[in-house]
């Protein structure tokens, strides 16, 4: 099933490896860190980075470990993209790179790369794969390392909102289909920006379909990465395949992050072998196949074959409705604890960029509720959430701006919006930028009235009426407002 060649490393090829790999590594974390240090700041760096250590070094795959869970989480979230950006810069080519707690003295020394003459002989026994049972999936989920899946990101707790509808309706579909349903979209391939719920999403496929009874494994790319190098190292290939070809649903996430020819060989094998059995596939990426540059070309073609959904940006009315659910959970473990809608109201139009700020915008008003005893108003959001606002430093717009890019936008001139024409193609350009005048300037009615040609306020006011009413019923009205706003503030 898995045709593919069983490369365990001579000893001597890995040593040398090893070594060079190692020595080469050393060199490119220090310029990685004086990087990090020059973009981030002494103290960023000194706080998060300097009790970083290098624990195993491949050429296209390092595993770094920190002291502690909270570093780990916290380089994981923050800190891990630009790392892995930085290195393969440094590197001369992409790294996959894992961050590791490095425990006890006796638990590091098994992780790191083993001397030659032990690297010879298996280290790990092969487990059995014979049976199909929960005991053998346990051990599956060993040798293949999966991740672990946490209980509150499920399909109850993703809010559904304009950009994911798609997306939801896809996963939830794959995830409740039971092993004798036809496969439907096979490989379900999902992608979005950072934050914008890929993982919550995959996290809750894996959850439900494991509840349904199915065999599901959920990795990041970097875990089949590692799971490989490792398997490789402890010549438990033949076991880690067919630990592999024992589940009904292989979800991988962060498929970016997938590196190696050889990892990509045997991802693309593994894909066609789960696929042509039948099996279910669901990946996530933060961009569509076509863009996945380092991707083998194999792999790309076999997920374009699949179902490919795209998670928009959140709109405001998701931000919205995520931080009211994050409020309802919050509440039931604080009781005391309350967020006023105006204060709701504020993070959502001001924490824009993803999921991961709305936590965390979240969590700072918690925190601060709960070690300050301070009750949750505009004024403390503000000063909590300062850095997490998108540099709200209000552009000046002028309304010769609006006239002239809705005019733009709508292949009208900026003389038939200050005209009197009415017809219909004119009259709504006309409206949309008094809406915008309005909107986005502080500019009062009969002063915009004036600017439009010497129109009575009444006029800009019914204007501005018309075109907020239309903005509520019509998504494809709301989006064009939205983009001439994102053209007006660029
Ligand atoms: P990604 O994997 O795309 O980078 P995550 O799934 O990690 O994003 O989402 C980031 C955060 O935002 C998580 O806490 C997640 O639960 C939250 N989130 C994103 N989208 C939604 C949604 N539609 N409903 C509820 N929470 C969401
Ligand atoms: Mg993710």
């Amino acid at each position: 099933m898995f045709a593919t060649s069983e490369r365990v490393r001579e000893p001597t090829e890995g040593k040398t490896d090893t070594m060079s790999d190692s020595m080469r590594a050393g060199a490119i974390w220090e310029r990685v860190g004086r990087r990090l240090r020059a973009e981030l700041g002494e103290d960023v760096f000194s706080s998060w980075f300097k009790s970083i250590e290098i624990d195993l070094a491949e050429t296209d795959a390092v595993r770094l470990s920190v002291p502690t869970r909270f570093l780990k989480s916290w380089i994981d979230h923050h800190y891990k993209d630009r790392i892995i950006a930085r290195w393969s810069e440094e590197a001369g080519q992409a790294v996959a790179i894992e961050v590791v707690v490095r425990t006890a003295a006796g638990a590091r020394a098994v992780s790191r790369p083993r001397p030659v003459e032990e690297a010879a002989r298996p280290a790990v026994p092969a487990p059995a794969p014979q049976r199909h049972d929960g005991t053998h999936l346990s051990a599956a989920q060993n040798t293949l390392g999966g991740s672990p899946l946490d209980p509150r990101l499920t399909f109850e707790t993703f809010v559904q909102g304009r950009s994911n509808t798609l997306a939801r309706a896809a996963a939830l579909q794959v995830a409740q289909s039971r092993p004798t349903d036809a496969v439907l979209f096979n490989p379900l391939y999902i992608h979005a920006g950072v934050g914008l719920g890929k993982t919550h999403l995959l996290q809750a496929v894996a959850g439900t379909a494991q509840a349904g009874g199915r065999r599901v494994l959920y990795l990041t790319a970097e875990k089949f990465t590692f799971g490989f190098v490792a398997a490789l190292k402890n010549q438990t290939a033949i076991a880690f395949k067919e630990a592999l070809r024992n589940i009904d649903l292989l979800i991988i996430d962060d498929l970016q992050f997938l590196q190696g020819k050889q990892t990509q060989a045997e991802f693309c094998h593994t894909l066609n072998a789960l696929i042509d059995a039948g099996r279910q596939i669901v990946v996530a990426g933060d961009r569509p196949p076509s863009d996945l540059e380092n991707l083998d070309e194999r792999v790309r073609s076999r997920l374009a074959g699949g179902l490919t959904v795209e998670i928009g940006a959140l709109d405001e009315n998701l931000r919205f409705d995520i931080l009211k659910q994050k409020l309802a959970h919050a509440r039931a473990q604080h009781p005391g604890f309350d967020v006023p809608p105006t204060v709701m109201s504020y993070v959502a139009k001001n924490v824009t960029q993803n999921g991961r700020d709305l936590d965390g915008a979240f969590n700072r008003l918690i925190a601060t509720n709960r070690l300050t005893n301070q009750p949750v108003t505009i004024e403390m959001a503000e000063r909590s959430i300062r850095d997490l606002v998108r540099i709200a430093e209000p552009k000046r717009v002028k309304i010769e701006d609006i006239q002239k890019i809705v005019a733009q936008h709508y292949n009208v001139s900026r003389s038939d919006i200050l005209s009197s024409r009415r017809t219909a193609t004119v009259v709504r350009p006309r409206q949309i930028a008094m809406y915008l005048a309005k909107t986005m300037t502080l500019r009062s009615l009969p002063e915009i009235g004036r600017r439009f040609g010497g129109r009575d306020h009444t006029t800009v006011l019914h204007a501005v009426r018309k075109i907020e009413g239309l903005v509520g019923q019509d998504p494809a009205l709301s989006e064009e407002v939205e983009a001439l706003k994102r053209r007006l503030n660029d």
